[in-house]
């Protein structure tokens, strides 16, 4: 663990450290953390072994997160610079020039779920801007992360990325430092906390906070494919996901069809040990969620909610896949983030009633939308008030598109040209065009 004392005279380290960071050009910066991609790629393997110990992700799926980051973080360097690179706006009398500069230090402060993708999302484009980075990893997952961060820095200067580590309070220290920028990962309880210390200083933050995200399923849905998605989407990670399907809302009229596919893919579903490959579901990444995911379930319940599937009693911190129908607004479980693996459904009757209950949350990460007719789907989907809505597809965008929530689910956001523009100071320049 970092000592809190420690931590300020880290960053005053790590700001030393970026003032001669920023002044190597953005060229020379990605080549550096370019050349991390191809170690990233031999230590995949451990990579995702470590973190599947940790947090109990499978290990097929935690290595194929490795290899993922591995796989683009060569583009998606290129990607930043092509983004922070400067460029020229003009009218009849001025002519500017748009540049991108470095913040000063950045504090990555990360999440356990995805606990080697989130890291390179938050650091990468830090580092290309030109900032010094100090990273503060959950405590959940601290050794991969610090193996994560040990590649990078086999090829960073000196303190250009300093790792802190330690649990909330260790995160609390690095917020209330003099960083410059904040850039979290994590709930929303918080991401609420950050913003309001970092509010006080005017510090700069990016919150990706939690969602409850709705998937809508229409009456003319092709049955199949939409309890495909639900099931995937709502147990994937053991539901450890911030996109994860966490209110099912279906037409009435094909309530019932709908309910037996999702109970027929849930009981296929093998929870186990995670190095096991034909394990779908590992533990949950700890008692305390654990205990939060059976609470929901317990209450939901005892509320009237009707079990179709799973909740069996379980050893140590699995909790089965778990389907519950006649849920409603009342219950905690359609109004709380859950992070596990339930798949909650709840039946409508018209378009306006599964708009109006789809939008019923101060969350508002991502949404989806089935059914077969694309263009009355589509309609419903633009009625959403989440961040990233997908028709007949889980919400993630194409190449290129921001990660973004919307509500309470997000400040700021990252990826994509805009995304990556966040982690600089845009400063325009501007002069008077001779006539
Ligand atoms: P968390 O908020 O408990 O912790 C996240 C990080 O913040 C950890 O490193 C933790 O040590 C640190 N931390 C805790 N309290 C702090 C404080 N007061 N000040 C500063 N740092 C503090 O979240 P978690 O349980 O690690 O992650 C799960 C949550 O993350 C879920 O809500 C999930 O939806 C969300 N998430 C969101 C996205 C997204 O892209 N929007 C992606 C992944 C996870």
């Amino acid at each position: 663990m970092t000592s809190l004392d420690a931590i300020p005279a880290l960053v005053a380290r790590a700001r030393v450290a970026g003032e001669l960071w920023k002044s190597v050009p953005m060229s020379e910066r990605v080549s550096c953390l370019k050349a991390a991609a191809a170690r990233l790629k031999e230590e995949a393997s451990r990579l995702g072994a470590i973190a599947s110990q940790e947090m109990g992700k499978p290990l097929l799926e935690a290595v194929g997160e490795a290899n993922y980051c591995a796989d683009s973080f060569a583009s998606e360097a290129d990607n930043i610079a092509a983004a922070l690179t400067s460029f020229a706006r003009e009218d009849e009398r001025t002519a500017s020039t748009i540049h991108f500069e470095p913040f000063g230090v950045v504090a990555a402060i990360t999440p356990w779920n995805f606990p080697m993708l989130i890291l390179q999302q938050s650091v990468l484009p830090a580092l290309i801007a030109g900032n010094a980075v100090v990273a503060k990893a959950s405590e959940i997952t601290p050794m991969v992360a610090d193996a994560y961060y040990a590649i990078l820095n086999e090829f960073l200067p000196t303190d250009v990325l300093i790792t802190v580590v330690g649990d909330g309070e260790q995160g609390k220290a690095l917020v209330a430092s003099s960083v410059d920028l904040i850039v979290f990962t994590g709930s929303r309880n918080t991401g609420a906390h950050i913003g309001a210390v970092a509010g006080k200083r005017l510090a700069r933050v990016i919150l990706e906070l939690g969602g409850k995200d709705p998937l809508v399923v229409l009456d003319d849905a092709d049955i199949a494919l939409a309890a495909d998605f639900a099931s995937r989407n709502s147990f994937r990670n053991a539901g450890q996901v911030c996109v994860s399907t966490e209110r099912i809302y279906v037409d009435r009229k094909i309530a019932s069809a709908f309910e037996s596919a999702v109970v027929e893919r849930a009981a296929l579903l093998k929870l186990g040990d995670p190095a096991d490959a034909t394990t779908k579901i590992g533990p949950m990444s700890s008692a305390r969620q654990k205990a939060l995911v059976d609470q929901h379930i317990q209450k939901a319940l005892k509320d009237g909610a009707r079990l179709l599937f799973g909740a069996r009693k379980q050893e140590g911190n699995f909790v089965e896949p778990t389907v519950l129908a006649g849920v409603d607004h009342t219950m905690e479980i359609m109004r709380e983030e859950t992070f596990g693996p339930v798949a909650c459904i709840m039946e409508f009757d018209g378009i306006d009633q599964a708009v109006m209950l789809a939008n019923d949350t101060p969350f508002g990460l991502g949404a989806a939308v089935f059914g077969a007719d694309e263009v009355r789907a589509t309609h419903v989907a633009a009625r959403l008030t989440a961040g990233m809505v997908g028709v007949n597809q889980g919400c993630s965008g194409a190449e290129g598109c921001p990660w973004i929530g919307a509500k309470q689910s997000g400040v700021g956001f990252h990826s994509g040209v805009e995304g990556h523009r966040q982690f600089a100071q845009m400063r325009v320049l501007s002069r008077k065009k001779k006539s």
